[in-house]
């Protein structure tokens, strides 16, 4: 069987990577998303081990010194990493590992895998951007500031990613996802068994 892939997504804080990811993982089973472990504190609506594992700071530390991560960072002042065996295990079942991580992880994997797939998602614009994270409402004012400057210093990287999309409308930033899905999967480097 042909080895899957990996797709990196960033973006800033309240862009949509959550939704757009949701979308791709309703409408295909080739997708994986890896779920990361993190030290933020778990919002209401959220599951563990579903949207995160949610960790102590001292199993964090933990896993990081068992190496447990392909990549980890402190975003926004918590710590978040993605978990190394599953990401692999599930590109050699040929499924495309699909990460929502900021620009620090995504600099990390790249060392390591830099044939991985790398988007970064781009809100409409800034003030669009913070009407999206006050809508969410589940950050205090200095929270959203922190998350604004974050954003600003996050598109300074653009240049580092291979796809930028305009998160418009859900429905067509999936597709053009999609896309480029199935440009990476007629790659020549990713084409086997051609007999010439
Ligand atoms: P949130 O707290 O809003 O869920 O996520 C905050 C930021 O952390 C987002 O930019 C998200 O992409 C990023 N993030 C989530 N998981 C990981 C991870 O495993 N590694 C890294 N480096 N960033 C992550």
């Amino acid at each position: 069987m042909r080895d899957g892939f990996l797709l990196v997504l960033s973006g800033p804080s309240g862009v949509g990577k959550g939704t757009v990811c949701e979308a791709l993982l309703n409408k295909r089973d080739d997708i994986k998303y890896s779920v990361s472990s993190t030290t933020r504190k778990k919002r209401p609506h959220e599951i563990d081990g579903e949207n995160y594992h949610f960790l102590s700071i001292d199993e964090f530390s933990q896993k990081i010194e068992e190496g447990d991560f392909i990549e980890y960072a402190k975003v926004h002042g918590n710590y978040y990493g993605t978990p190394k065996s599953y990401v692999l295990d599930k590109i050699s079942e040929g499924d495309i590992v699909i990460l929502e991580i900021d620009v620090q992880g995504a600099l990390q994997v790249k060392e390591n895998y830099p044939e991985a797939v790398y988007i970064f998602l781009l809100p409409p614009d800034l003030q669009e951007l913070r009407n999206r994270i006050e809508k969410r409402a589940t950050e205090d004012e200095e929270t959203i500031n922190l998350r604004m400057n974050n954003a600003k210093d996050e598109l300074s990287f653009i240049d580092k990613y291979d796809y930028a999309v305009i998160n418009s409308e859900v429905d067509s930033t999936v597709k053009s996802i999609e896309s480029i899905i199935e440009a990476e999967k007629l790659k020549v480097t990713n084409i086997q068994g051609v007999e010439l």
